[in-house]
């Protein structure tokens, strides 16, 4: 299946290869590769019929479901590009992304009646915003027509990036984007890259993400199916091991640490499960080492980001070892037909070892961003490459090392902290559920390190103590000057630390040196 590179090549080549097996399953709903095909030509057919043309974009607010997959893929057979919006985000943040967008069709999932009350007064143009039982009658009543199917370089997928360090920005990917990696990494020769034919893959993390939607267009590449939860929850994720048969899956390290929290976590039947990938934010190396142990799978790390499609690198199962593995707080290897270099403020390539931004060029990067010519100049540089806007280094035998956004580095008494590893340290302590740190200004050192801390339930923990306590454990200039206790932790929709948010009110009147 290697000439297949586009939705309507998948999706044609399935159907007629395994009709009966299945391709999406949520809850009770099942879908087969043959009833997928034919429901994503009649989406594609009813959009077309009421005058959607190649180009234009249509959106969805919803959690996860098979109805979301099944319009995204059905309008990107005929490149009609979809925009997932993040259910999460407030229905201000809804319409942001909505007028962002010009989107003609804004499709609303199970439970999100109200979209269009919750819209009213606050959209710039005028969409028309279909209810999913409305978009499930279209689809059972469209009758298919022929139409010509989006080429590998038409854009089909529109996604938000998360937001952390600024507005979400609209990335605009292809065919090639979605399918060309992932098809050629999948005939590499790497056990977790080869799919075996009974796996399953479960789409965990909202769609709206690369790590929702990814997981669901790995399903496709493969052939296999996808099970589908409408929105993360631990139960979910043990249901989809035991009873559905979901051989791998992707979430983010706020999600691993709930699961590992859960009081079925230790009882589960993994037997079936075989890779567990975690990424999109830092993880605790104490939290990573708590899961080896737990889990009766093996792990993977994913670095990326919306701009390259999701993954670029990987930190492979060999590398997991929690006995003093250097490489377990390693980001891993470029894929293949992924390049990556570090390079300095001038843009140059830094030494070996050197930090640095990280920058990448592979068949994965966006064609650039919806309507932002001068955020797209600045991210992508020439000759395809992008700006990951992340300091990280390069180890001799080529491992990626992420140390943070360059945008939260703290600069004190000349020294560089990255407020990751100064988390990763405090959050070993007993008491501690959760850790951010960020700067705040000095008149004399420019900034100084704080950390701000979330007790767990029912612990109380001294600033003295943890000052003490990450002293013991790093740099003496990378420990806090001071802590804060918090309730909870600012985060956006995708579960990431805010740490923008954290830092606002120390800031007032001064301004931060970022580049
Ligand atoms: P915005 O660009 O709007 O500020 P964002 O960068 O959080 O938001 P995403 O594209 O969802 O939006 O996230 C990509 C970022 O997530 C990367 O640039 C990196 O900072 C972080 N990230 C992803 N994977 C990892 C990983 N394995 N380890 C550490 N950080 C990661
Ligand atoms: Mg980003």
């Amino acid at each position: 299946v290697s000439a297949l590179f586009t939705f309507d090549e998948f999706l044609t080549h399935w159907a007629e290869d395994r009709p009966d097996r299945v391709a999406m399953r949520e809850e009770g709903r099942v879908f087969t590769y043959g009833e997928i095909e034919d429901r994503t030509a009649r989406v594609a057919s009813a959009l077309l019929a009421a005058g959607l043309k190649k180009g234009d974009r249509i959106a969805w607010i919803g959690k996860n479901s098979d109805l979301y997959f099944t319009l995204f893929f059905g309008a990107a057979r005929a490149g009609i590009v979809m925009a997932p919006i993040g259910w999460r985000l407030s229905p201000a943040e809804w319409a942001f992304i909505v007028n962002d967008t010009r989107a003609k069709i804004v499709f609303t999932g199970p439970g999100f009646d109200g979209v269009p009350q919750q819209l009213a007064g606050r959209l710039d143009h005028g969409p028309r915003i279909v209810g999913a039982d409305a978009a499930r009658a279209m689809i059972d009543a469209a009758a298919r027509i022929a139409f010509a199917p989006s080429g590998r370089d038409d854009a089909v997928l529109q996604l938000y990036t998360s937001g952390t360090t600024g507005n979400p920005k609209g990335a605009v990917l292809t065919n090639t984007n979605l399918f060309g990696l992932r098809k050629h990494s999948a005939d590499l020769d790497m056990p977790y890259t080869k799919w075996e034919d009974d796996e399953a893959v479960l789409v965990a993390m909202p769609c709206a993400h690369i790590g929702g939607t990814g997981l669901g267009i790995m399903a496709l590449a493969a052939g296999l199916p996808g099970v589908i939860l409408a929105e993360f929850n631990p139960d979910g994720v043990f249901d989809a091991v035991e009873q559905h048969g979901v051989t791998r899956f992707f979430i983010v390290p706020a999600a691993l640490q709930m699961l590992l929290l859960h009081p079925r976590c230790g009882s589960v039947d993994y037997s079936r499960l075989k890779y567990i990938l975690y990424g999109a934010a830092p993880i605790p190396l104490e939290l990573l080492r708590q899961c080896i142990q737990m889990f009766g799978a093996q792990f993977i790390q994913a670095y990326g980001m919306t701009e390259t499609t999701g993954t670029i690198s990987m930190l492979p199962p060999e590398d997991h070892d929690p006995e003093g593995n250097k490489r377990m707080r390693s980001a891993g290897k470029p894929l293949p037909g992924v390049e990556i270099r570090i390079v300095g403020a001038d843009g140059a390539e830094v030494p070996t070892g050197e930090v640095g931004e990280v920058v990448t060029r592979s068949s994965n990067n966006m064609q650039g961003y919806w309507n932002l010519p001068e955020a797209t100049a600045k991210t992508m540089t020439g000759d395809g490459w992008i700006r990951t806007g992340d300091a990280g280094y390069m180890d001799e035998d080529g491992y990626l090392y992420i140390h943070d956004r360059v945008k939260d580095m703290i600069i004190t008494g000349g020294e560089n902290v990255y407020p990751a590893e100064v988390e990763s340290a405090i959050y070993g302590h007993p008491a501690v559920q959760e850790v951010a740190v960020i700067g705040i200004p000095d008149d004399k050192w420019g900034e100084t390190v704080k950390a701000v801390v979330v007790p767990k339930p029912g612990m109380t923990v001294e600033e003295d103590d943890i000052i003490a306590w990450t002293r013991d454990r790093i740099a003496a200039f990378k420990a806090p000057r001071s802590v804060d206790m918090i309730a909870a932790l600012p985060r956006n929709a995708s579960g990431k630390i805010l740490r923008k948010d954290l830092r606002a009110p120390y800031w007032e009147g001064y301004e931060r040196m970022v580049n």
